[in-house]
């Protein structure tokens, strides 16, 4: 053994030297260009007890270059044994990395066509949130998701975790009795009592897209193929909220081609959930705080169905493209959102963004390399330095591009681009070239006023991004003049307002309020006690700079069950701001609640 420990790690760190600099996925170790996984066998149990899965991940590789190596990503993974064809295989696991983890290096024989990893996760492994019944909306059992995206999925599976590898899978996953396992696969309905389901996932996917989700949660219909998973308790509630996904699905296809992903159904998750939702392929996982009682949170579920183009279906190559993922699906989740409630709607939506635009720019600084589009992550933590940039200035890119071309063109692109490269990877260079021969060289004048180059490779807005106007946010910004000037706000015409319309009113009152105006808002609106996160989120950010009271439980409650790290971090930050150590009291308290994406985010502001 410690012969070939000796052999593999020289094997590293020659590896480490010659061809380093030949990966183009600066976050994984594998080195696909040799050897290549294409299918995988899981069989996992899942130990709520000992917060560990563990099991078998059982590789099909193709050996490209004839090599004696396979090189896998895991991180805090305990590697029990690796085999091929049932004879041991010898393997290492190289230098750890805090980011990136640990390589693990297993030697091949040449006619090796499968490799399978005996391993359990750790008990802190990153992409796991393990839930107590307190977290849940049953406060009865426990309840388990992953969150893969962006370099994750090796906490919990050996795998190649770079998004130009993709494989097809089967799974067959042990749970306690009396939970139900869904994937990011074809899924189960109902629980069995042995607590022992099956999955298939027959469209490549790259590992980021790997999802698992354990608790007890049924199942809704939607629509001929959509439905919901949720908590008993959520059941209901999920299935109004999200009664449009189908029309949705429709309109979709409609405009930019097939679905390919045969259903797409949701899965609502405890709120500790850290993002908004995340895109898994056939099963999109959402956050609770989206139900809003009046479907007005949902373009959030127009966001996930769109990635199964922009992302699953064509993927940026590395984190570095991410706004190849985001800024597309973002510029066709407002074109869902304009089919189904029309373009003031959709407006609101684009200047919203571009509102959360601006703070991104503020707070980066206009002029920082990570405004631009194309990012350089090297070195650093994709999950921490992926802002609105990618959503935001990517959108309003394809916006402007949109108009300078004109819709029907554009879109007519963008079909033939999403179905030229489906299951495959773009990076910012190759969509450059690809938009210049088949869209602008053909229109030299047009493609000098979008100066692509300019938004991709350079810093902050350019000067000709497109100008949104809304007539609906005028009559927001006409009541908060006349708030301002002491009128009442019995006289605010509000009621057919929108969560978009508060969003806008909360964040342009005037700067500076004192306890008396908050008073006078909550008293009027009754904010403080609203069911809306987004609604919260933005009155807590008026009310903790000015230290008003009556709100000051109602955010410690939020703080305490939501996950959200889009609401986490400025309301820590503002908290932080106002009151340090009141803020390190409250994080110390909610800490535990949170993913561990989130909480990296918070550590290294308030710890
Ligand atoms: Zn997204």
């Amino acid at each position: 053994m410690d012969k070939i420990i000796f052999t593999f790690s020289m094997l590293f760190l020659v590896a480490c030297h010659s061809e380093k600099d030949l990966r183009s996925d600066l976050h994984s170790f594998s080195e696909p260009h040799h050897v290549i996984t294409t299918h995988l066998d899981l069989n996992i149990e899942v130990d709520f007890e000992n917060e560990c899965i563990s099991g078998e991940a059982r590789y099909e590789i193709e050996n490209k270059t004839g090599h004696r190596q396979l090189t896998l990503d895991t991180h805090g993974l305990q590697i029990h044994k690796v085999t091929s064809n049932g004879e041991t295989r010898n393997y290492f696991l190289g230098q750890k990395d805090s980011i990136l983890g640990q390589p693990l290096l297993i030697e091949l024989q040449k006619e090796d066509e499968e490799v399978s990893i005996f391993y359990q996760s750790a008990a802190n492994a990153k992409a796991l949130q393990w839930l107590n019944p307190e977290q849940t909306a049953g406060k009865k059992h426990p309840f388990l998701f992953t969150q893969s995206q962006a370099i994750l999925a090796r906490s919990w599976l050996p795998c190649q975790d770079s998004p130009g590898v993709r494989f097809t899978y089967e799974a067959q996953v042990k749970v306690p009795n009396d939970l139900l396992a869904v994937m990011s696969a074809e899924n189960p309905r109902e629980k069995n009592i042995d607590g022992l389901y099956t999955f298939k996932m027959q469209q490549a996917i790259p590992a980021y897209l790997m999802a698992l989700s354990v608790g007890d949660i049924e199942f809704r219909e939607l629509g001929a193929n959509t439905g919901v998973y949720a908590e008993p308790k959520l059941i209901e509630q999920s299935a109004f909220e999200f009664a449009e996904t189908q029309e949705m699905l429709v309109i979709a296809q409609d405009m930019y081609g097939d679905y390919a992903w045969d259903r797409f159904d949701i899965l609502v998750l405890p709120p500790s959930f850290p993002y908004g939702g995340m895109e898994n392929p056939r099963l999109t996982f959402v956050t609770p705080t989206i139900l809003a009682g009046d479907r007005s949170l949902t373009s959030v579920i127009a966001h996930e169905l769109a990635h199964s183009w922009s992302g699953n279906l064509v993927t940026n190559k590395t984190w570095d493209d991410f706004w190849l993922n985001e800024g597309f699906t973002v510029y066709f989740e407002r074109r869902i959102m304009e089919r189904l409630e029309g373009i003031a709607y959709a407006d609101m939506l684009s200047l919203l963004g571009r509102q959360d635009l601006e703070r991104t720019l503020e707070s980066i600084g206009h002029s920082h390399s990570d405004t631009h589009l194309k990012l350089d992550l090297a070195g650093r933590n994709p999950d921490e330095c992926l802002t609105d940039i990618a959503y935001e200035k990517g959108f309003f890119l394809l916006r402007l591009i949109e108009q300078t071309i004109g819709r029907k063109q554009f879109d007519f692109f963008l079909k033939e681009y999403f179905s030229e490269n489906a299951f495959q990877v773009m990076d910012t260079e190759g969509f450059v070239d690809y938009i210049n021969s088949n869209l602008l060289n053909h229109q030299p004048k047009l493609k000098e006023k979008i100066r692509l180059e300019d938004w991709v490779y350079g810093p902050g807005i350019p000067e000709n991004c497109p100008a949104i106007k809304s007539s609906k946010f005028k009559a927001v910004d006409q009541a908060i003049q006349s708030f301002d000037r002491g009128y009442s706000l019995e006289h605010i015409d509000c009621n057919h307002w929108s969560s978009h319309e508060w969003l806008h009113f909360l964040r342009h009152l005037p700067k500076k309020l004192t306890k008396k105006d908050l008073k006078k808002l909550d008293l009027a609106f009754n904010f403080s006690k609203s069911g809306n996160a987004e609604l919260l989120n933005a009155w807590f950010l008026r009310t903790i700079p000015v230290g008003y009271k009556p709100a000051e439980k109602p955010l410690e409650d939020f703080l305490m069950t939501v996950g959200r790290r889009k609401f986490l971090k400025p309301l820590y930050e503002a908290l932080y701001l106002k009151d340090p150590s009141r803020a390190k009291r409250i994080y110390e308290n909610a800490r535990a609640n949170y993913h561990s994406v989130s909480q990296e985010a918070l550590d290294e502001l308030i710890l």
